[in-house]
């Protein structure tokens, strides 16, 4: 079998240290695939790339077919099959949010370009990087002659968080639960619902209300402790761990690859693809929902009810998305 091509940015820092022995390994596409990585990095970055290189290499990953480095976005993504979009300008002290699109727009914008001009006819893209909507939005817009439905922005990092509190929760292993949605951005405003999951076929909703003594109770409890949890996860993780959940939004994105390579089968997970205006989401944003794959790409899984309560809190974040998008185009980048 041939080599898949995978590029990843940013590979030099704390994701990338996580997420490339993974894809090296087979964890991401299968064991019988083999994979050509292209690491892209800021020259101040390329140390970091470098070491990665040396102990993939000391790894003798049976499916590893070669490592390059550049800092040249033309030279990593010729070829490519599949990118990930990792490197991204993070929020400093004082930094305005319009200060923040405009450096990622700087980043995604040519990044894009050089996906348009130089990556395979089959190339699909996944971004990482924050604000990851909105970076696919403007890699995406960057790139007219690649389907719009190649990109997709990491949402599963929060999907999986939430199954996992769902379970803990419901005190019942991970696989038993089934039909979580993470909607709207990939930020504090994003909605994880249950409303439409089952654990072992049967509403979530009622076993919830079993456990903590009736359906308002369980309605508080999500609104008032799994979301938030949930939606700020990762500062949990900062204030414990000291350093940000690398290894975890690794897994994410390995999951996110795999399962849309390898299907999802009748399952749904979640991911914020390219809005054609499912679920009243403005056309051309890219937003979380319910997706699927039958190993061409993510769909969005459309006719499912969202109440009042879902409505209210899919449109905040939608709001947010607009708001992300209208800045941009403001700056003039798109
Ligand atoms: P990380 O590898 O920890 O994070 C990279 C990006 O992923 C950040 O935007 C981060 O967002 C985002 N992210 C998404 N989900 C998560 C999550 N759950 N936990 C943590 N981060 C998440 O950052 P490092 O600083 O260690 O490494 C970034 C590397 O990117 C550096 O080596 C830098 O040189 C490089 N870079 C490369 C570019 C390129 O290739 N052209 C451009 C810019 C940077 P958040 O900031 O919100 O945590």
């Amino acid at each position: 079998m041939d080599a898949t091509t995978v590029t990843v940015t940013g590979a030099g820092g704390q994701i990338g240290y996580s997420l490339l022995f993974r894809i090296a390994s087979g964890d991401m596409l299968g064991a019988d695939r083999p994979v050509r990585l292209r690491l892209l990095e800021i020259p101040q970055g390329l140390k970091g790339a470098e070491g990665a290189a040396l102990e993939l290499q000391d790894c003798a990953f049976p499916l590893l077919a070669g490592v390059e480095i550049t800092d040249d976005a033309r030279v990593a993504f010729d070829g490519a099959n599949l990118a990930l979009l990792v490197g991204a300008r993070p929020r400093t002290a004082g930094m305005e949010r319009a200060d923040l699109l405009a450096a990622n727009a700087g980043i995604f914008g040519p990044q894009g370009a050089a996906l348009n001009d130089v990556a395979a006819d089959d190339i699909r893209v996944a971004v990482v990087g924050n604000p990851a909507n909105t970076n696919a939005l403007i890699a995406a817009a960057s790139a007219p002659d690649i389907p719009g439905d190649r990109f997709a922005a990491l949402t599963r990092l929060d999907h999986d968080r939430a199954v996992a509190q769902l379970a803990a929760a419901l005190d019942v292993p991970v696989a038993h639960l089934r039909g979580v949605v993470v909607w709207g951005n990939h930020s504090a405003t994003q909605f994880p619902d249950v409303a439409h999951a089952t654990v072992d076929g049967r509403p979530v909703l009622d076993a919830l209300a079993d456990r903590l003594g009736g359906a308002d109770a369980a309605t508080t409890w999500l609104d008032e402790e799994f979301v938030p949890r949930v939606a700020k996860r990762g500062a949990e993780i900062i204030a414990v761990r000291g350093s940000s959940s690398a290894a975890s939004a690794a897994n994410a994105a390995i999951s996110h690859v795999r399962d849309l390579v390898h299907r999802t089968g009748d399952a749904w997970t979640s991911a914020a693809v390219l809005s054609h205006g499912e679920y009243g989401v403005p056309d051309g944003l890219y937003s979380s929902a319910p997706v699927s794959s039958d190993g061409t790409g993510y769909r969005i899984v459309e006719g499912l009810e969202l109440d009042d309560r879902g409505r209210a809190r899919l449109d905040a974040s939608v709001a947010e998305l607009v708001a992300e998008r209208d800045a941009v185009h403001a700056l003039g980048v798109i």
